[in-house]
């Protein structure tokens, strides 16, 4: 059954955190969607960053300056490279795929008026919901809600008749966090364009899965997030088309965004500095870098191969659980499993499993709407990456299997 080239086993070796005990059990990491481990790869390139060339970039002759810089550098062509963007500069670093969102939401302050209209598809996380809301209330432009059904695809003919020649942006995910749904964002990206809006792909969940082409998908922006692809929190970038990105202002005031200040008037750097004010995540991001080569040895083909032998195993020994309900069945999805148990609680659920040693998420995901329309108060999130085993999943099983027995 088990088909995948990979050798799991020496893989996880990769990941001293996998070691551990929890409670006395073995550690079962099940939050991948939350945030990923971090590989000995990884956390080396943070050791040798702070033992032998920390030092802020952009501004000093010396030495150690010069190679942090190159070093940071770096990392913007590597993930141009790896989203085949068409320039470095069309790089952002952000703190993470919130702070890229809310980067465009605001530079679309100065672009909407209120006959303008904004679409989000209902299975957006909160970061995808909230800054839209704020800009709508900033310029009376008005949100809509591309609906989804049952099953977590989105109803593609309601979007159609959603768009029009007011619709000035889309946001949707490439990959949604609660459910695993992989959206079909070619043709959400096509249908906006056709109408002249712009669109936002919110890539967090995705980017540890697949790997999007920003050119041959021709999105307006895309963003990612280190922390859910093997790299540290606080950092994550911002992928824009660079017409837009000249087009955006400036979303913060500092230093290293600006080209001349004076107390009149401030003109300001170009991009991607624009962008950058102050002293960047100069670690976070050399230690992304660090990540996303990881997974490029590994390969993303042989990665979403093994996941989805996974996801299959994984939800069939789930569905033999008598009374447990999936929650996002989509054709096309990451290995991402939202589920029940009957009318009990996740949070029980997720309690007794935290004390076998499980690792698995309860409540909203971030995602209330979807809970609201599955009218839930929230799922058990068991989301795997590809350092997981199918003898995790057993555990899984066979921990959620107790946990019934303990509540009912
Ligand atoms: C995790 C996640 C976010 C938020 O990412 P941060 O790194 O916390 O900013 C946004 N959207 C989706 C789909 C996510 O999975």
């Amino acid at each position: 059954m088990i088909e995948t080239t990979l050798d799991i086993a020496t893989l996880r070796k990769d990941f001293p955190i996998l070691e551990r005990k929890v409670y006395g059990y073995p550690l079962v990491y099940l939050d991948n969607a939350a945030t990923s481990q971090t590989p000995q790869a990884v956390i080396d390139s943070i050791v040798d960053y702070y033992s032998s060339y920390n030092a802020n970039i952009h501004r000093g002759v010396h030495a150690l300056s010069q190679e942090a810089t190159d070093a940071y550098e770096q990392v913007r062509k590597k993930l141009k490279r790896h989203f085949n963007a068409g320039k470095d500069h069309e790089i952002i670093f952000t703190s993470g795929t919130t702070h890229s969102i809310n980067l465009v939401a605001s530079g679309f302050a100065s672009i909407l008026n209120k006959d303008d209209e904004i679409l989000v598809s209902a299975m957006e996380h909160h970061s995808n919901i909230v800054p839209w809301q704020m800009l709508c209330e900033k310029t009376g432009a008005k949100l809509r809600v591309i609906p989804m059904d049952e099953s977590g695809d989105l109803l593609m003919d309601k979007y159609e008749q959603l768009l029009h020649e007011r619709t000035k942006l889309v946001f949707c995910n490439h990959v949604s966090n609660a459910l695993g749904t992989i959206n079909p964002i070619e043709e959400i990206i096509n249908k906006a364009h056709a109408v002249g809006a712009a669109v936002l792909i919110d890539g967090a969940q995705a980017a540890a899965h697949i790997v999007a082409d920003v050119q041959a998908l021709d999105v307006d922006f895309y963003t990612a997030s280190a922390h859910k692809m093997c790299g540290p929190t606080g950092i994550g970038m911002l992928y824009g088309k660079e017409e837009w990105l000249r087009r955006l202002p400036p979303y913060q005031g500092g230093g290293e965004m600006i080209a001349e200040v004076s107390f009149e008037k401030t003109t300001y750097a170009d991009l991607p500095h624009k962008f950058e004010a102050g002293t960047p995540n100069i670690c976070g991001a050399i230690a992304f870098g660090a990540a996303l080569d990881y997974m490029n040895n590994i390969g993303f083909e042989a990665i979403a191969q093994y996941e989805e032998e996974l996801l299959n195993y994984a939800t069939a020994q789930l569905l033999q659980i008598e009374g447990l309900r999936i929650y996002g069945t989509a054709r096309h999805k990451t290995s991402v499993i939202s589920f029940n148990v009957g009318e009990m609680h996740p949070y029980d659920i997720g309690t007794i499993l935290d004390k076998m040693g499980i690792a698995v998420r309860t409540g909203h995901h971030c995602a209330q709407p979807i809970m609201d329309f599955y009218q839930i108060p929230g799922t058990i999130r068991a989301s795997f990456s590809f350092y997981n085993t199918m003898e995790e999943v057993d555990m899984l099983a066979a921990g959620i299997k107790k946990a019934v027995a303990m509540l009912s």
